[in-house]
């Protein structure tokens, strides 16, 4: 049995634009051309998202330090109350660091390995040394940013060192987010039932963050049209740089939509809510396992997902003391 706890979209995926400095082996967005999203039309867009119930914003690309103006846009958002959160390869941040100090709560550094070749091989750019120069800079700052572990077949056991020997001394949170297919690109062989049960394992280990209900999704077999789980379109906004409200999700964008500063209108409007009522239920939809919009469809809908995310939740937020900020999340 379900049962419907939010009916309003509570989290904004905002591309500020689909470049990247990085090359990563298991993506493939950084071939997109792409323009940078424009400031007065991102504060525009901000104002209507408080409007329409959005509590967290993910800025995200492409890589978000690319965005000339990240630190003004992440300064607005916060001035209306959202939650931001941002994910870096670090590349960039030692030269934003302490322009965007204390306007992102959720701060994530992505680390896919402890073996620096290795890690920078994934990436296709030398980015092993900004990481570890990032998390100094950024303690210096005050900052608490988390190591996002994006976890394949074949770096599973790299989770160790990243753990003991990263992550414990500098007292940061590790976040375990089991890979998913990126658009087109076959990231290697999909997770094993044994790394199932690895990445279960460190997400008992304190300080380690794994929303359960990713593992468990993937035992199930993912999404299922028939009677889908996910929620991507009336959980999730989606905004893309040429300024477009793209429809279901961003890795299907089956439809998009000029905002021309009526984004509030536009989200409520006959034709969006059609398209929204096929979220989970186009054909590519079965087996579904995409993160970024699994999160938010966990936390808007009581079922047994929703139970195994809460608990993960709590403990994030108990850690790193965003309890406030994340409870309505
Ligand atoms: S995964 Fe992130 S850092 Fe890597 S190429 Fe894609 S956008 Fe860039
Ligand atoms: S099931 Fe996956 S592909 Fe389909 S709308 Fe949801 S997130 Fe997008």
């Amino acid at each position: 049995m379900t049962m419907r706890l939010i009916n309003h979209p509570i989290l904004c995926n905002y591309y500020l634009t689909y470049r990247c400095n990085a090359k990563c082996n298991f993506c493939d967005i950084w071939e997109v051309p792409s323009p940078y999203a424009n400031l007065e039309v991102a504060k525009e867009n901000l104002k209507d998202l408080k409007r329409l119930g959005v509590k967290v914003i993910d800025f995200t690309g492409g890589e978000p330090l690319l965005h000339r103006q990240i630190d003004s846009i992440l300064e607005y958002a916060k001035g209306l109350g959202f939650v931001t959160t941002l994910t870096t390869n670090t590349l960039l941040y030692p030269k934003w660091s302490e322009k965007i100090s204390g306007k992102v709560d959720m701060l994530h550094f992505s680390l896919d390995y402890y073996d620096s070749e290795k890690h920078n091989k994934a990436r296709g750019v030398d980015c092993y040394d900004h990481v570890m120069q990032s998390i100094e800079i950024s303690r210096d700052l005050g900052e608490r940013p988390d190591i996002l572990f994006t976890v394949f077949e074949d770096n599973v056991n790299e989770i160790a060192g990243v753990y003991e020997k990263i992550c414990v001394p500098n007292n940061l949170m590790m976040i375990l987010k089991p890979e998913f297919e990126y658009n087109q690109v076959q990231s290697g062989p999909i997770l094993s039932n044994h790394t199932l049960d690895v990445i279960s394992q460190w997400g008992k280990k304190s300080l380690v963050y794994l929303n359960e209900a990713f593992i468990q999704l993937r035992r199930d077999g993912g999404n299922h049209i028939k009677d889908p789980v996910c929620k991507a379109a009336s959980s999730t906004i989606v905004i893309s740089p040429e300024n477009k409200l793209i429809l279901p999700c961003y890795h299907l964008g089956e439809k998009s939509y000029d905002i021309n500063g009526g984004l509030f209108d536009l989200y409520h409007s006959f034709e969006v809510e059609e398209q929204i009522k096929l979220e989970g239920r186009l054909p590519e939809c079965e087996g579904c396992v995409i993160n970024c919009y699994m999160q938010p469809s966990f936390a808007v809908e009581v079922n047994k997902y929703w139970y195994k995310a809460l608990r993960s939740t709590i403990k994030y937020s108990w850690k790193k003391g965003t309890w406030k900020a994340v409870v309505n999340f």
